[in-house]
């Protein structure tokens, strides 16, 4: 039995956007209200992997050691302003807890229940129409790199994914996918999806709209309604919209409307940029650059150019030496091209652990939050929109599970 007839969620990304869809499909009757137009944050200008091979989480093995080598280099692909390192010390003292190898594949184990499934609801909504099943090549300078990419995927294969295919090396490479400059080691993954991001978000919204979700535009949520940890409104510069249950799913602002509830979250942006072009050559897949950490994604005419994780405090600022990193590590990948785009940049919602924050806020509230997908959201968000629905109606308090909002709460770490 649903302890919820009625439900708010705040944010159209995916995140929301999925977990309104979900409630619906249960029988909620669901408003979602947000501050922009849906699918305009962090879902909009990203690369459209929906990749199940790469649900593992942020914090790798070595990764703060990397960072902090290549703090002073302007173009690396993990960038720490330095006032970012100051007023986001307590977080990143976190992070650099959840880098080694034990957290990495418990990490893993969590996500993957989060990336095949996704597949099937994205067909199950006919959404597979808009997407491009023509796998992802990755690509190395140094065989050991795509050796060690394929040894992270056993993990993966050992948890039911489809194992990848054969390493490639020398002409092999250019006659799977001639635009890879030689002297690239390479292998294909066929399990990946390719969209276009805002078409596949709008396509979406319409499907949440048919499965019986009012959606409204342009209504940031301001503040609460709230008597003993209970939401009872959400309040927009145009009113307050009553409900039985809100979900928090606004991105990376996710964690100052909870701080607005007296809970705080350790979420932060992790900023990334994206180029659009007109390539020479257009790549027949996906190219994910494994040793400079770009995606390359045919997208129609166009060829999108995306990657950096960025940890800074202006999070609109156009860093120019990371979109000039970004454009020579893609011109070495995989060729030239004539015509280029503004950069875009968005914030991806990143927690300590890299894993996602789904389920209730605290055990007696009936407030939820569906975020924390990081650098997935676009492959995960099917999953988690069920999972959270699930949860909801199942009146699960929340308190524990890998992906517990609560399992930061001891720490408070605040930000
Ligand atoms: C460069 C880049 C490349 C990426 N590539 C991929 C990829 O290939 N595959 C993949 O799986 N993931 C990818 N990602 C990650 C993915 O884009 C994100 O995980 C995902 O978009 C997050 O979705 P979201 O709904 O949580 O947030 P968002 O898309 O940012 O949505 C949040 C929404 O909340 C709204 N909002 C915020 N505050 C309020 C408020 N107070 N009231 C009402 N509404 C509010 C905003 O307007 C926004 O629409 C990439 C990210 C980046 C930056």
């Amino acid at each position: 039995m649903s302890k919820a007839d009625t439900c708010i969620v705040i944010g159209g990304g995916v995140a929301g956007l999925w977990t309104a869809w979900a409630l619906a499909d249960s029988g909620i009757n669901v408003t979602l209200l947000d501050a922009g137009k849906v699918g305009s944050g962090a879902s909009w200008g990203n690369a459209g992997w929906i990749c199940p091979a790469q649900t593992g989480p942020l914090p790798e093995p070595g990764l703060i050691l990397h960072g902090i080598k290549d703090l002073a280099k302007q173009d690396s692909a993990l960038h720490f302003t330095p006032s970012a390192l100051l007023r986001m010390g307590p977080w990143l003292a976190q992070f650099a807890r959840y880098c080694n190898q034990r957290a990495y594949d418990k990490g893993v184990e969590a996500l993957t229940t989060l990336g095949y499934p996704s597949f099937k609801l994205i067909e199950q909504l006919g959404l597979d129409r808009h997407c491009d099943k023509t796998g992802v090549m990755a690509v190395a300078k140094r065989r050991s790199d795509v050796e060690h990419f394929v040894e992270r995927l056993t993990l993966l294969t050992a948890l039911g994914q489809e194992p990848p295919g054969e390493i490639l090396s020398g002409d092999a490479v250019q006659d799977v996918e001639p635009v890879i400059g030689r002297g690239q080691s390479a292998v294909l993954i066929k399990n990946h999806w390719q969209i276009i991001p805002d078409r596949f978000t709008a396509a979406l919204a319409d499907e949440v709209r048919r499965a019986g979700v009012t959606i409204v535009e342009h209504q940031r949520v301001s503040s609460f309604d709230a008597h003993h940890g209970i939401v009872h409104a959400v309040r927009t510069a145009e009113g307050a919209h009553a409900a039985d249950c809100v979900v928090i799913a606004a991105g990376a602002q996710t964690a100052d409307l909870t701080r607005q509830l007296g809970y705080p979250m350790p979420l932060i942006g992790g900023k990334g940029y994206s180029i659009d072009v007109v390539p020479t050559r257009m790549p027949k897949q996906a190219v994910m650059g494994l040793d400079t950490h770009i995606a390359v994604s045919p997208m129609g005419g166009q060829m999108r150019i995306a990657g950096i994780m960025e940890f800074s405090t202006s999070p609109e600022t156009i860093a120019k030496p990371r979109v000039d990193a970004l454009k020579r590590s893609a011109a070495n990948l995989v060729g030239s091209w004539t015509k280029e785009s503004v950069p875009w940049t968005g914030l991806r919602p990143v927690a300590p652990d890299g894993l996602p924050l789904i389920g209730r806020l605290a055990p007696a509230s009936n407030v939820f939050v569906a975020t924390g997908y990081s650098m997935l959201g676009m492959t995960i968000s099917p999953a988690a929109g069920t999972f959270l629905a699930r949860s909801i109606i199942d009146g699960d308090d929340g308190a524990t599970g890998p992906f517990s909002p609560q399992r930061f709460r001891k720490r408070h770490i605040q930000m």
